[in-house]
């Protein structure tokens, strides 16, 4: 067994186990392994094992390793969405994790269409109200949730958010917490539906479970 199968086998055996904690179905945890700066060898070696999910920041960077990778693999694009990439990023990538405003979220439903597109989508919240980080404030959420969810071509599967760095993984907890209450509010208010929550890396992601 590569070592990647092993790690990946460990990683399982720890989203079971945070799963039981948690009282939830693993079948609703789905692993994205971030492979941004991994060389397409040890890509190759994850999909052997059964890892069919990526993870990327950049598009140059993911390109090269779409063209060497099998078709069925699902490309997530976790970067910072920038204007001038959506048009050449959205036929490639499955999902976009990152929207961070309503301006980039009309772009990107606009450029869907004319491409024939409909991407799947989540809206990037800064939780933590961080000048370094992207994503909309809550309350600009709950104010822009309406429009965002009348751009039609936009799959909009929930919320995403990168918490602020923490000494340990718990220091994510209340974080986490403000993500899914905020999503259960808008679902609530909105009459929407708003599936999943991206959040967690290798730090805490038993914690976001
Ligand atoms: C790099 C990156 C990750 C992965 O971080 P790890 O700590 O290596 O798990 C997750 N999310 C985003 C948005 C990233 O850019």
């Amino acid at each position: 067994m590569s070592g990647i199968a092993e790690n990946l086998g460990k990683v399982a055996d720890r989203i079971e186990a945070a799963c039981a904690r948690a009282g939830r179905d693993p079948a609703t945890v789905e692993l994205i392994a971030v492979s941004k700066t991994c060389p397409v060898d040890s890509l190759r070696e994850a999909v052997d094992a059964g890892q069919l999910q990526f993870g990327e920041s950049k598009l140059q960077e993911a390109e090269c390793k779409i063209t060497l990778l099998p078709s069925h693999v699902r490309w997530h694009f976790i970067g910072r969405l920038q204007r001038n990439k959506v048009r050449k990023l959205l036929p490639q990538f499955a999902v976009i994790h990152a929207i961070d405003s309503f301006r980039i979220a009309a772009f990107t439903d606009e450029v869907a269409r004319e491409s024939g597109l409909f991407p799947k989508v989540f809206l990037q919240v800064n939780v933590g109200g961080e000048v370094s980080k992207g994503g909309f404030e809550p309350d600009e959420l709950r104010s822009e949730i309406g429009g965002l969810l009348a751009l039609k071509r936009l799959e909009t599967m929930g919320l995403m958010c990168i918490p602020p760095a923490g000494s340990n993984a718990e220091a994510a907890r209340p974080w986490f917490i403000m993500l899914r209450n905020l999503r259960d509010e808008l679902e609530a208010d909105n009459g929407v539906f708003l599936p999943f929550l991206s959040m967690g890396m290798s730090d805490d992601y038993e914690v976001a479970i």
